[in-house]
């Protein structure tokens, strides 16, 4: 038996060189497409890990203080964390941006419907991604938590109970006006709600408000938000944004 072992060898060898062949000659004919841009290299970017913000981002609350905001001193700041006392308004203005921050409603459950755990997030001061406390907490679809209020409820209810801490991660797309004040391109919201999509490039109907339908009215390219008081003690910390709107 042994004097077949070359013969076995060699065609193993002649079989794999008809498949390095084979691969050669498929190149030849094949060639490999390419789009022929030339993409500058992305910029290298820290990720930072669950408790830290990326290093590109405007930290605007890291738990010491909220120099950030106007309006802040309303606020009490312990052990790290703000809790709520008033609207607050940051005091860089943004367009085009992804914005991180987590939240967490009342331990003590008081109230119900909107009156419980109510804030918001008012991007560009006029387009609210509603936070409440939406965990076995009945009202209108289009006002519990996650969504852009009074035009599109969450995908779905991502909500933890009362107390417990929660992000958002929010994409935004700012809307451009034309210079008749019509609108050129509505704004866009992406939102992740304790890391489960829940808004997903939401085309905006106008600025969102209790009383009145959504409108646009023309307004700056870039415009500061806020993060609403309704009269519930909401807490949060790691709020940071990274600006996706190259400066001019
Ligand atoms: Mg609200």
């Amino acid at each position: 038996m042994r004097r077949y072992f070359p013969a076995g060898r060699s065609a193993l060898f002649a079989f794999v060189l008809l498949i390095v062949t084979a691969g050669s000659v498929g190149a030849w004919f094949y060639p490999e497409w390419k789009s022929g841009i030339e993409w500058p290299e992305p910029v290298v970017v820290n990720p930072g890990d669950a408790s830290t913000a990326p290093s590109d981002a405007v930290v605007l609350f890291d738990g010491t203080n909220l120099d950030a905001f106007n309006g802040g001193e309303k606020w009490t700041i312990e052990d790290g964390v703000a809790i709520d006392g008033g609207n607050i308004t940051s005091k860089e203005k943004f367009g085009d941006c992804q914005l991180h921050l987590e939240f967490a409603t009342p331990a003590e459950v008081k109230g119900s419907g909107q009156g419980r755990g109510n804030s918001g997030v008012y991007l560009m001061g006029r387009y609210e991604l509603q936070i409440l406390d939406s965990y076995e907490n009945e009202t209108y679809f289009d006002g519990q938590c996650g969504s852009i209020y009074k035009q599109h409820p969450p995908l779905v209810n991502a909500s933890r109970g009362p107390g417990e801490w929660q992000s958002y991660d929010i994409i935004f797309t700012a809307p451009k006006f034309n210079e008749d004040g019509t609108v050129a391109s509505p704004a866009y919201v992406t939102a992740l709600h304790n890391g489960v999509l829940i808004q997903n490039h939401f085309e905006l109907l106008g600025q969102t408000a209790w009383d009145s339908p959504p409108e646009y009215k023309p307004h700056a390219d870039r415009e500061a938000f806020s993060i609403q008081f309704h009269g519930n003690p909401v807490r949060f910390r790691n709020i940071w944004v990274r600006d996706l709107m190259p400066q001019e």
